[in-house]
């Protein structure tokens, strides 16, 4: 069942159109002019409109480039009533962006057939503008932890820095990596390692606030990026998550396994720290300090 709007100043057109495309299970709603038409277009947001080209006032050519140029009808497929003696019209109002005319007096299969295609058109034309919109998110994100992936970090965080460095906000940057996770692969198989990054991927979003950005940086290795958040700060949320996760049990087939982490993190502003990339490493190394003095733990740099 669709939504079809019908724009015609007579009225016998209208309640022929109503009928027909009534029997077929459509909603039908009727409009006089090309004034309402264009007003329910825009509020109604109907599927397809039958449009007449001859109206009194703003006739059906105009009514049909309005629609066309507002985004918020611009996808609405436009049918245009005409008589048989109009072959230039025709083509005029295609060339305005109509898909389609009927000729007058309607034929009832014509008219539902042609209906019914363009129905068909604009439903596969909206299940594309989906999935396109699905794929375009998807490829911000990791599909194993649902996180944002690597990409998209680096994206942002050189767009954040800028910002930061504009509004003199504070803005820090932690990276985080799984201690010995190679060998907990190699002890109890990639499959359970892989759980637990999908585990370990809830914890930090869990952990880590709303507003702040949390990625898969790589293989074991994870990034955040904390607004309005100086050292301090990141430095005891990193830590809150650190115990966290040490703490958490990894539950795979009749075992309970535990994994800790490392975290380095770096803040703007910083005497040493004058963009993104620099903001980056200087994490980098706060994090290889921490796997330096022992695991499970957090470095400020
Ligand atoms: P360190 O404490 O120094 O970080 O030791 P590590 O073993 O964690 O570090 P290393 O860089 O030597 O090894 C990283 C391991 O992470 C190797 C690889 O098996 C594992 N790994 C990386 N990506 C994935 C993944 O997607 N799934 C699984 N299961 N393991 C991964
Ligand atoms: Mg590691
Ligand atoms: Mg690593």
């Amino acid at each position: 069942m669709a939504r079809i709007l019908v724009i015609d100043d007579s009225k016998l057109i209208l309640h022929v159109a109503k009928t027909i495309l009534g029997k077929q299970g459509h909603q039908v709603l009727l409009a006089e002019d090309g004034k309402t038409g264009l007003q329910d277009a825009a509020t109604e947001h109907p599927d397809l409109i039958l449009l007449d080209l001859i109206l009194p006032e703003m006739d059906g050519y105009q009514v049909c480039q309005r629609i066309k140029k507002e985004a918020v009808t611009s996808d609405i497929p436009i049918i245009m009533l005409t008589s048989r003696s109009e072959p230039a019209d025709k083509v005029r109002g295609l060339k305005m962006g109509a898909s389609d005319y009927v000729t007058k007096p309607f034929d009832e299969g014509e008219l539902m057939a042609r209906v019914n295609i363009h129905l068909q058109i604009r439903e596969l034309h909206e299940s594309l503008k989906e999935r396109n919109r699905q794929l375009k998110e998807m490829a911000n994100y990791n599909g194993l932890t649902g996180l944002y992936n690597h990409r998209y970090f680096q994206e942002m965080i050189s767009k954040d820095f800028q910002r930061a460095v504009r509004y003199h906000e504070s803005l820090s940057c932690v990276m985080l990596d799984i201690d010995h996770f190679k060998k907990f692969n190699d002890t109890y198989g990639h499959q359970t390692g892989d759980m637990v990054l999908k585990i370990l991927g809830g914890l930090i979003k869990k952990l880590v606030r709303d507003s702040d950005l949390s990625a898969r940086y790589g293989g074991e290795e994870f990034a955040l990026l904390m607004y309005h958040t100086a050292s301090k700060k990141a430095f005891l949320i990193s830590e809150r998550l650190r115990k966290a996760v040490e703490q958490h049990k990894f539950q795979a087939d009749n075992l309970s396994l535990t994994v800790t982490i490392s975290m380095g993190v770096a803040s703007f502003p910083h005497p040493e720290i004058a963009d993104a990339k620099t903001l980056i490493e200087c994490a980098d190394k706060a994090l290889y300090q921490a796997k330096e003095e022992g695991r499970n733990r957090v470095i400020v740099f």
